[in-house]
């Protein structure tokens, strides 16, 4: 447990014993025909032998469920990997990284990613939850802030206000030339964020998103 509602799991992969993925991939979980839930993985390609989903339970539906009640020995099926919403480490441009709660696990995935790499990262990550226990993985920002000096970390909260969070974008994306933006979380806040950078400049195609709900 990160927190109240939000969960980790570590899955040992029994068959095949090893999974190939990018950081910032998913996984699909079956519940029945046409039925699936998807979980981004919150670890790294570096450990292909075992992986980590990290899930905030609180909607409550069948996934949500199914998380919950994942025990220590239990099977489970899954495939993988899918998704798009990886980082281009050929491309030159400063990222910009913008989470709301959950949806911080495909970059947390990237930056840790990153960071085990040795990249030269310079780049910003603004985050945003409703109160500090709706933001798993705040702790390790912090340090890598610490330890890479092109790396900013701006949490924001308490709020619950998309505004906030637009506002903070707004500023910190004084300069859309040499900007490209990574988004993930809930559609009206990818849509809020979108908004704002083309307003400043940004083209559509700049800002790349990974929609939860
Ligand atoms: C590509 C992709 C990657 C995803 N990765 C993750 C992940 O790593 N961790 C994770 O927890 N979820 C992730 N999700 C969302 C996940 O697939 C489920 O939708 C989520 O767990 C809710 O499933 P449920 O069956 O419990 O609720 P549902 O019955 O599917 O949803 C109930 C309601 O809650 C809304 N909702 C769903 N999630 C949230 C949320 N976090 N906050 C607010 N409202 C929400 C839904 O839109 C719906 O209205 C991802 C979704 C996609 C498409």
């Amino acid at each position: 447990m990160l927190s109240r509602d939000v969960l980790e799991a570590e899955l040992d992969l029994l068959q095949p014993a090893e999974l190939s993925f990018d950081a910032g991939q998913w996984v699909s979980v079956p519940f029945g025909p046409k039925n699936v839930r998807a979980y981004s993985i919150a670890s790294t390609p570096r450990s292909s032998r075992r992986i980590t989903l990290c899930a905030d339970v609180a909607p409550g539906g069948i996934g949500s469920a199914w998380f919950r009640g994942l025990g220590v020995g239990q099977t489970v099926e899954f495939k993988a990997p899918f998704g798009g919403f990886v980082f281009r480490r050929d491309d030159p441009r400063r990222p910009l990284f913008v989470a709301e709660e959950i949806g911080i696990v495909p970059i947390r995935a990237m930056l840790t990613d990153l960071d085990e790499a040795g990249f030269d990262l310079h780049g910003t990550l603004v985050y945003w939850g409703r109160d500090p226990s709706w933001l798993p993985y705040h702790e390790e920002f912090l340090a890598l802030a610490q330890r890479r000096a092109g790396f900013a970390y701006h949490p924001i909260v308490p709020s619950a206000s998309i505004a906030d969070l637009t506002a903070a974008v707004t500023a910190l994306a004084w300069d859309t030339r040499d900007l490209v933006a990574y988004v993930s979380g809930g559609g009206a806040m990818i849509d809020a964020v979108r908004e704002v950078l083309m307003a400043k400049g940004l083209d559509r195609k700049s800002v790349r998103w990974e929609k939860f709900w």
